[in-house]
């Protein structure tokens, strides 16, 4: 028998699972709600461990959810830390093409800006990128205004305060074991009981793919881990990055190249690349598991993945392993910077999906079924979109379980 009975049981507390919470209690106040988080704390992962970046929506394929909800999320974040007095800057990003080649690409990433509905974007001249950041290189630059940065983790414990004063239950320390059926409910075993409800939302992150498949859902997806490492400029040098600096990305890839943050309690960083990880919430390179590697190395997605791009991540793997080569990519941007400007520093693991056929999944990808709704690769930009895609969850439920 279920210890206790519940509308709605969403799993995992990081900023989407807290953000869909947050966003049911609002449209049903009434609805008995639980979230539970296997650690104890909210934010202990991919929401804890990121660029705290508001990106603008510019990177986006038009039409995507992606791109819709990053536009509307960053409006509504910046309102949410004004609102909630969280720390908040809106200081503009500058995306640099380091060669002539990639100039056409910059020119191309301003018009999909403009598709989006991205306001006060601005190809500038070498002048005028100087005068925002004095020690950018490049050969082009696209100012985009209104990028900002904000605490994330400050963001996520204000969502779970709200989700408490609206009258649901945050369980930190509750690890979902299995999930199975019963008249109708789905029943959510954790090791502090099983909780049967009549709706529940996987927002388990990095285990959202088990999750599913503890729920007997077959996913055409896998999790596969990258990890992103950090290196922090040193007090000396942070005079060299006013905001952000970004390279042009390759659009291929759900990763924006390794480039500068300003953070928003002071401090800059580099990074984060992307290598694959060992261990899916390991944050040292030396982080191993075995039930995680050998997950990736038989799934046959992973494989394709690795036929298609293993020349990038070739590349990456040696920036990771030899510090002068990802400060060579660091002086693509900053031509002024040495090795001695930065030192190591943290990393996070992005939860990224890839198909069998070996393609990393673009957009975020939803799928409600029977009495769960599973959410998968809601990599970044979904930080800076968590409020529209906690509604668009309470919508996709609405919808799909007849709410
Ligand atoms: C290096 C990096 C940089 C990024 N930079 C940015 C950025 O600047 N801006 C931006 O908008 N986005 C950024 N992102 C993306 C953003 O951080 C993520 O998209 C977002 O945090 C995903 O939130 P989530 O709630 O889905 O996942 P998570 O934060 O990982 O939360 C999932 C939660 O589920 C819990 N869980 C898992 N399994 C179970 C279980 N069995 N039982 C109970 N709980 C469980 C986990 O403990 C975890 O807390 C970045 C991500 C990374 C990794």
């Amino acid at each position: 028998m279920p210890d206790q009975r519940f509308d709605v049981v969403v799993i995992g507390g990081g900023i989407v699972g807290l953000a869909t919470a947050l966003q049911f209690g609002r449209a049903f106040p009434k609805l008995r709600l639980l979230l539970v988080e296997k650690e104890d704390g909210v934010a202990r992962h991919q929401s804890g461990h990121n660029s705290g970046v508001i990106h603008s929506g510019i990177y986006y394929k038009p039409g995507s959810l992606k791109a819709r909800l990053c536009v509307e999320g960053a409006a509504a974040m910046a309102e949410f830390c004004r609102e909630h007095g969280i720390a908040v800057q809106i200081c503009g990003k500058l995306i640099v093409a380091t060669t002539e080649e990639e100039v056409p690409r910059l020119k191309a990433l301003f018009e999909r800006g403009q598709a989006n509905g991205i306001s006060g974007l601005k190809l500038l001249s070498k002048e005028q990128a100087l005068e925002i950041e004095p020690h950018c290189g490049g050969k082009g630059w696209l100012h985009v205004p209104g990028t900002g940065i904000t605490d994330y983790v400050a963001v996520c414990e204000k969502y779970a305060e709200l989700i408490t004063a609206q009258g649901g239950t945050v369980s930190t320390g509750t690890k979902v074991a299995g999930i199975s059926q019963s008249n109708g409910d789905a029943v959510v075993e954790t090791n502090r009981g099983s909780f049967a409800t009549k709706y529940a939302i996987n927002c388990a992150g990095l285990y959202s793919d088990r999750v599913s498949r503890m729920a007997g859902e077959k996913t055409d997806v896998t999790i596969v881990p990258f990890r992103g490492e950090y290196y922090d400029l040193t007090p000396e040098s942070e005079h060299l990055v006013r905001g952000l600096i970004y390279p042009v990305p390759d659009l291929r890839f759900p990763f924006l190249g390794v480039h500068f943050t300003r953070r928003v309690h002071g401090g800059v960083d580099a990074g984060p690349n992307a290598v694959l990880a060992l261990k899916r919430e390991g944050y040292r390179r030396t982080d191993f598991s075995l039930r995680d590697v050998a997950g990736t190395l038989a799934y046959s997605g992973f494989w394709n993945m690795a036929r298609k791009y293993w020349r990038s991540g070739a590349g990456e793997v040696y920036r990771s392993l030899h510090k002068p080569a990802m400060v060579r990519a660091m002086r693509m941007l900053l031509p002024e910077i040495t090795g001695a400007d930065v030192v190591a520093d943290g990393s996070g693991v992005r939860a990224t999906a890839v198909s069998r056929d070996g393609s990393l999944v673009d957009d975020f990808q939803f799928k409600c079924s029977q009495n769960i709704l599973h959410v998968w690769n809601v990599v970044s930009p979904a930080a800076t979109a968590s409020l529209p895609i906690g509604r668009e969850i309470v919508r996709m439920a609405r919808e799909g379980f007849g709410l």
